[in-house]
């Protein structure tokens, strides 16, 4: 099993320079891909990485923002030939799936939806190939949804956008790898990302086995990811890795 990052960038000044990708991250369980927010450039990234995006059959959005949901229309193009092979589990949040009074129209067309086998507003989801739990966020998107992957033995937590709130570490608890978003660098608070000082906070509480840094706004980039990675693994003891587009990170442990 692998994690492929088909972006490690986010926030509106790295979405609009795209010096870091905002393609989300697929999981592939040996047989299927899942991908977890297809954000702008999905399809370009993956091929750039020769992932063939024709083997998702899952696509999970995290919220409507562009830089997670803007190629979901994209994507299930991509598997379904256009429409003419209906495929796919599409699981996101309401204001993915549904007109909001907040966002509007939903951002997947009508037609797209029906190309898909299924597709649902996240809560918990369960097949012979995944099982996911969500947990409602806190972030400008009210609906933002983090999500716990089970895939074959492993669980993989996602924290999606987000600030700090203790019910975040709690719900992690133990997972094998944990996602974390983390926009902002050390000494930064915000109520609408996470920072380097609350991916401590989560890795201190939640004692994930591994901890994957992805998402990041400019600011850490110039600070350097990897180095920030560094601070955290020592100061937490959890074995912690920066995410860089096209990373394959193999879940062999
Ligand atoms: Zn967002």
């Amino acid at each position: 099993m692998r994690i492929i990052f088909l972006g490690s960038g986010g926030g509106r000044n790295v979405f609009a320079t795209q010096i870091r990708g905002t393609g989300g991250f697929i999981i592939d369980n040996g047989k299927t891909y899942i991908h977890v927010d297809p954000g702008e450039g999905a399809l370009v990234r993956a091929k750039m990485y020769n992932i063939d995006i024709r083997k998702v059959r899952y696509i999970l959005v995290s919220h409507v923002h562009l830089d997670h949901a803007n190629d979901v229309n994209a994507v299930i193009d991509a598997i379904t030939l256009g429409g003419i092979k209906k495929r796919g589990i599409l699981l996101a949040s309401e204001s993915v799936l549904k007109e909001t009074p907040e966002f509007g129209y939903p951002i997947v067309r009508r037609n797209y939806l029906n190309y898909l086998d299924h597709y649902e507003v996240l809560r918990e989801y369960e097949d012979e190939n995944l099982k996911v739990k969500s947990i409602r966020t806190k972030h400008t998107d009210p609906y933002t949804l983090g999500m716990k992957i089970e895939v074959n033995d492993k669980t993989i937590g996602y924290t999606a956008d987000t600030r700090y709130f203790p019910e975040l570490a709690k719900f992690f608890e133990n997972v094998d790898v944990l996602i974390a978003n983390t926009l902002y660098p050390f000494g930064f608070t915000s109520n609408k990302h996470l920072s380097l000082d609350d991916a401590i906070r989560l890795a201190k509480l939640a004692k994930p086995k591994m901890l994957i840094l992805t998402h990041f706004g400019k600011r850490i980039i110039k600070e350097g990811p990897a180095k920030m990675a560094e601070i955290i693994e020592k100061r937490t003891n959890v074995r912690t890795i920066a995410a860089r587009d096209g990373l394959i990170v193999n879940l062999e442990f």
